[in-house]
């Protein structure tokens, strides 16, 4: 039975998880470090760490970061044997390998997690949430949880989730900061910034992503049929459109560098 699920951490995060998981009928007892984040949420509030995990069948664990997770966590060790917690905080996969072997020094169980949702899209039909750790735990305890966002296991290694979690988020602040810059230049020149992103931007990278996603290992990878002497003539032309428009080259500058590096592979 893994329909008790305790939660620590009420940060906008941990609010969004409960009301998900209180809207899908889940029993659900919380605790927060600062008292009083509960309120008006329905959820039960436990007064000590302990008391949420001793009342759960599993507890979900979201708080700011590793170091707040040990903080928490440490005072309560010993009471930990035979319980269920599942990592949503942000962090390293060294972390969470780390965590894992701690709690399992305890004889508690670990399901390692990476949330790919932002509070507003928590229990909607994009979310999902990365899983690792034993498969067999993971198949107890995803159903449970499939109200905050579609449970997806990357894998036994307790690391996997993390990491998974935070090569995508890589990939979204790199491809966040070209659209920023996209914009700006736009907007720099008095172009239509909505127009811009609706008709041109959106369409462009949707048909450019399958070929932005093909490659293995950067270091060591140089596309097929890959003109790297068109590539950074291109290059230039970007980055001298975007000084006309006045706005810093930081980003495209830094491809240069990398673009000159598969140049010299290729060559
Ligand atoms: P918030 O800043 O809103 O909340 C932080 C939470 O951590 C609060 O409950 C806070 O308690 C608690 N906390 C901080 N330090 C400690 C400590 N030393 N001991 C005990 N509790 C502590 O963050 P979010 O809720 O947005 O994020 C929580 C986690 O979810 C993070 O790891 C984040 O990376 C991850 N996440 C967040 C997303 C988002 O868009 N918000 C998206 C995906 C993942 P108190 O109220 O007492 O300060």
């Amino acid at each position: 039975n893994t329909q008790r699920i305790g939660i620590l951490g009420l940060g906008a995060m941990g609010r969004a998880l409960a009301s998900a998981l209180l809207g899908a009928g889940r029993e659900v007892t919380v605790w927060n470090r600062t008292p009083g984040k509960a309120d008006g949420l329905g959820a039960r509030e436990a007064s000590s760490v302990e008391e949420a995990i001793e009342s759960s069948d599993l507890t979900v664990v979201c708080l700011l970061n590793d170091a707040s997770v040990r903080e928490t966590l440490a005072p309560v060790a010993p009471k930990l044997d035979g319980a269920t917690l599942v990592n949503l905080t942000s962090g390293s996969a060294r972390q969470a390998r780390e965590l894992d072997g701690r709690l399992a020094g305890h004889g508690a169980r670990l399901l390692a997690g990476g949330i790919m949702a932002v509070p507003p899209t928590v229990g909607t039909d994009g979310a999902f949430i990365l899983y690792s750790g034993e498969r067999e735990l993971f198949d107890r305890v995803a159903p449970a949880l499939a109200p905050i966002g579609r449970p997806h296991w990357v894998g036994a290694d307790p690391g996997f989730a993390a990491l998974y979690d935070m090569a995508a988020l890589s990939g979204m602040y790199g491809m966040s900061a070209g659209a920023d810059h996209a914009v700006t230049m736009v907007h720099r020149e008095g172009g239509d910034v909505e127009a811009f992103k609706r008709e041109v931007l959106q369409p462009w990278l949707e048909q450019m992503l399958p070929f932005m996603v093909s490659g293995a290992d950067v270091s060591d990878f140089v596309p097929e049929e890959y003109n790297p002497a068109m590539q950074a003539t291109g290059l230039e032309n970007i980055l001298a459109a975007s000084e006309e428009a006045d706005v810093p080259d930081d980003l495209a500058g830094h491809l240069r560098a990398s673009l000159w590096r598969m140049r010299r592979a290729a060559a």
